[in-house]
């Protein structure tokens, strides 16, 4: 019953907002994986974007001012160094949504699929990174019928 009743306030969603669901195997949700490790002890919530000089690795940062969540920021979790900054408010499309947990851990939604540098692909729950089986593939060449090349 609560299935069902999930899946039609889940294709109302997307009839109403135009949201896509994720559909791949690799965008399953994590939460039936086994725990990963956590990478993201807490949550920093500042005013202002630092520069991205100043994130430290394992650092997530929400940017937060007068109520509104703007951005998140991280050191990629690969270690390649490169900080992705997510946009968490309209217009911006794609945005993430930032769930912090008790204990100040970070979960976003949707995953993280980066669309340059190590291309990698995962989600963020609970403060821990859970790696897509086409991390590091384009989107638009592993995903061509959800993903358009962008030019
Ligand atoms: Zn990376």
């Amino acid at each position: 019953m609560w299935f069902w009743l999930l899946r039609l306030l889940r294709w109302l969603e997307e009839v109403i907002l135009g949201r896509r669901s994720p559909k791949t195997p690799a965008d399953r949700n994590p939460s039936k994986a086994p725990p990963a490790d956590i990478f993201f002890a807490r949550t920093d919530v500042v005013e202002k974007s630092p520069s991205n000089d100043t994130v430290r690795p394992g650092q997530f940062i929400s940017v937060v001012h007068k109520g509104r969540s703007y951005w998140a920021l991280f050191r990629c979790p690969c270690g390649c160094g490169d900080v992705v900054s997510l946009p968490t408010q309209a217009p911006h499309d794609p945005r993430w949504r930032i769930e912090v947990s008790l204990e100040g851990r970070p979960t976003l939604h949707p995953s993280v699929w980066r669309t340059k540098g190590c291309l990698s692909h995962f989600w963020l729950s609970d403060g821990r990174v859970y790696w897509c089986e086409d991390t590091g593939v384009e989107p638009c060449r592993a995903r061509p019928d959800v993903y358009a090349r962008k030019l």
